[in-house]
């Protein structure tokens, strides 16, 4: 991306979405790279007043706006007391003006579902919450290093199914060092005994910086093979395809129950995002604040203008575009519409990529025909070499 200073926005969008990053976690799990921290409890009240600093600085640039879509990711969410919480969304109201149909999620970890928690989520208007369960296997979740074992991932479960909440979403992995295909199909089959509306289905990576990865390298696990995972993966769609609908390459979700919010990510609307490290994408302009903590807490309570808390500001470039346009649309079931294309880019899809669609085609990765291109579910498993074959093409 080429770095370069923020310039004014160019009229302020009629719908946002907000998202807002929590970077406490109890303990730190072995495989995640997100921007999280813990043991550092004694932060927690000075980065809530940073938070509230922050919503507060960025209202006054929106106030034609209207919030369609609120999510509290992490990090944990859950981890904040109801007291935080309540805090931080009420500033949220009084700055924004919120749509009355808004999506409003939050990131549940397990352990820390309980009934007061969910009399604070109703009370707020929280409408979705995403539990972090990962598997149902005690074994597997031991190996994820989680602070929850099968008992209290199903109570939590029990408890959310019984609550006002329709809305409810399971993230489960796979891919997991010495994760069995039966372990697999287990956890997905108590999923569909809970019925819940959607599933998020993540290929385990061994991102750099984590424990994972210096395990792999230092031998300690062992990667899963290839054909384990491509089971994996076809297991998946097996047990869920007449039941729910595979909207994203990670998610399912039955019809009307897709993630608004996160939808709005894949196809590149406006968003705001708050918190160490989120990024917010305005008019095509992408923001990220910087991502150690202790700094953002600093900053964010002591400057009045919001450039001086980002690490990066960027205008992304047409090549960029349309790189990421093809990545998240592709990722997508709904797949490149082509007349989309041609009025986003001024450029036939078919014609300008001509030669990689007939080879992708040829070894079945896609399903194209004039008016839209789509992966399949062979595509799909290799998605990244796709998206690597498009960005040399569009980088020639
Ligand atoms: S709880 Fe979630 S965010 Fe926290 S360390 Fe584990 S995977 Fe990462």
């Amino acid at each position: 991306m080429k770095t370069h200073k923020k310039n004014q926005i160019s009229g302020h969008p009629k719908e946002l979405s907000i998202y807002i990053h929590i970077p406490f976690c109890e303990i730190i799990c072995p495989y995640c790279d997100f921007n999280k921290y813990s043991k550092v409890d004694d932060l927690i009240p000075d980065f809530v007043q940073s938070i509230i600093k922050e919503i507060e600085r960025n209202s006054k640039e929106f106030t034609d706006s209207k919030i369609v879509s609120i999510s509290f990711g992490g990090g944990t969410p859950s981890y904040l007391s109801n007291k935080d919480l309540t805090e931080i969304f009420t500033s949220l109201k009084n700055n924004f003006h919120i749509d009355k149909k808004f999506e409003f999620s939050i990131e549940v970890n397990p352990v820390d579902v309980n009934r007061s928690i969910l009399e604070i989520y109703e009370k707020l208007g929280i409408n979705r919450v995403s539990v972090g369960g990962q598997s149902f296997d005690d074994n597997i979740l031991k190996k994820l290093g989680r602070n929850h074992d099968s008992i209290i991932l199903k109570k939590s479960l029990d408890l959310l199914s019984t609550s006002f909440l329709n809305n409810i979403n399971l993230d489960l992995i796979f891919g997991v060092p010495g994760q069995t295909l039966t372990q697999w199909e287990e956890s997905i089959k108590i999923f569909l005994d809970y019925s819940f509306p959607h599933l998020s289905t993540y290929l385990l990576t061994f991102e750099p910086k984590t424990k994972f990865f210096s395990d792999l390298n230092l031998k300690k696990i062992i990667e899963p093979k290839e054909n384990e995972i491509i089971e994996m993966f076809n297991m998946t769609i097996k047990l869920l395809k007449n039941k729910y609908n595979q909207y994203e390459i990670s998610n399912w979700a039955r019809p009307g129950s897709e993630s608004i919010h996160n939808l709005r990510y894949w196809n590149s609307n406006n968003y705001l995002g708050f918190g160490p490290g989120a990024s917010s994408l305005i008019n095509g302009k992408r923001t990220k604040n910087i991502s150690s903590l202790k700094k953002y807490i600093y900053l964010s309570k002591s400057i009045d203008n919001q450039d001086k808390l980002y690490s990066e500001i960027a205008t992304i470039t047409e090549e960029e575009r349309m790189i990421e346009y093809i990545m998240l649309k592709l990722r997508m079931q709904i797949g490149i519409n082509h007349s989309d294309f041609e009025k986003k880019f001024s450029k036939v899809f078919d014609s300008k990529f001509k030669n990689l669609l007939n080879l992708l085609n040829t070894n079945l990765l896609i399903d194209s025909n004039l008016k839209n291109t789509s992966l399949t579910n062979k595509g799909k498993l290799v998605s990244d070499y796709i998206f690597t074959k498009f960005a040399e093409e569009i980088n020639l």
